[in-house]
């Protein structure tokens, strides 16, 4: 008898079998039309060649129709890119449709150094700064300028003096890498909001479990604010790998295991970038979020087909259909 159950177990279950007791996958969402569609916003860098800034605005161009909620351009470590991000978003103002958001950081400058640049974004028509503390360029442990704005929770304050700007702030799903515990870090992104910021826009993560325990632990802590999670599509594995040991993002060993062998193959790799992101997104949107930060990395293709499969549509076309 023994001997046959042996023989039964090496066989391999049959597939209905398999489909009546083996694991359950549960059912992602299919977007529908009368269903409502999350709110996306997009990340860009500004660029630092001619070559570059071409790239930015087709990127920028093939974007605009998605009619994002806000489009957001980075500052350099330091506020070394300040001429190009205010230049960037100072175009965004006047050639397009888009409500851009201007990052700002504190490393480095005086409070009226500050103040300045942020006037001048007032006076351009910008009227969101993504406002964040910033590192020391090159690395190197942060201490704050003697006369500068010390933390990010200082310069939300010194914002909503200056004008009535809409501020929205980083929060790291997974901590932040210097933070001493994560206590400290979710006091710390409440000090942000209590000081007037409005929204929090999370560092990318890619296992969700890390982000729905965050939104738990800020409910927990009276943080009722909306995290909007950032995405970031990964184009190149063995980068995004290196970027994530530095600012403390876990990779999970299953996406090790589905990039593997795709380093010499650019076009299954935008493929396997295309349905981990994608499924990113819609294990998120089956949990209740309806509302996505992309770093696009200036490159719009895995941006505008996760939109997609998210029911995003250009405006243009929905608005014809
Ligand atoms: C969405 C997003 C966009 C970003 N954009 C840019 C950008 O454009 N340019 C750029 O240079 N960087 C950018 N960064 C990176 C960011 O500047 C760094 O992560 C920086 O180290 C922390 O900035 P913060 O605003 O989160 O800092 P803070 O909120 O000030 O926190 C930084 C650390 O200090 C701790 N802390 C806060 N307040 C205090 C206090 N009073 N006393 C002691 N410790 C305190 C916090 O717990 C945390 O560990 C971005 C990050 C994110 C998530």
């Amino acid at each position: 008898m023994n001997s046959i159950r042996n023989e039964m177990t090496a066989v391999p279950q049959a597939t209905l079998e398999r489909w009546l007791t083996g694991p359950r996958v549960s059912a992602l969402p299919a977007p529908s039309r009368d269903q409502s569609v999350p709110a996306l916003s997009f990340e860009f860098f500004p660029p630092k060649t001619e070559v570059l800034e071409t790239q930015l605005w087709a990127c920028i161009r093939r974007l605009e129709p998605l009619a994002p909620r806000f489009v957001s351009v980075t500052y350099g470590a330091g506020g070394s890119t300040q001429a190009r991000t205010h230049d960037t978003v100072a175009r965004l103002v006047t050639e397009t449709a888009l409500t851009p958001a201007a990052h700002l950081t504190c490393v480095g400058s005086t409070r009226a150094e500050v103040d300045e640049v942020a006037r001048s974004y007032w006076q351009s028509g910008v009227r969101h700064i993504v406002a964040l503390r910033g590192d020391v360029p090159g690395g190197g442990s942060y201490e704050p300028h003697p006369d500068g704005y010390a933390y990010a929770n200082d310069l939300v304050a010194g914002l909503r003096r200056i004008a009535d700007f809409e501020v929205s702030v980083a929060a790291y799903p997974e901590g932040h890498p210097t933070a001493t515990s994560p206590l400290a870090d979710l006091e710390s992104l409440k000090r942000k909001l209590d000081a007037g910021a409005t929204r929090a826009i999370t560092n990318y993560f890619f296992d969700n479990a890390n982000f729905l325990r965050f939104l738990d632990l800020c409910l927990a802590a009276g943080i009722t604010a909306p995290i909007v999670p950032g995405i970031m599509p990964v184009s190149n594995y063995s980068q995004a790998v290196k970027f994530s040991q530095i600012s403390g993002v876990s990779v999970p060993a299953w996406m090790g295991h589905l990039f593997a062998g795709t380093e010499n193959d650019a076009e299954t790799r935008r493929m396997v970038a295309a349905v981990v992101a994608a499924e990113q997104v819609r294990q998120l949107q089956a949990n209740g979020i309806d509302e996505f930060h992309f770093y696009t990395l200036n490159r719009p293709d895995l941006t505008y087909a996760i939109a997609h499969i998210l029911g995003v549509r250009p405006k243009v076309a929905q608005d014809a259909a």
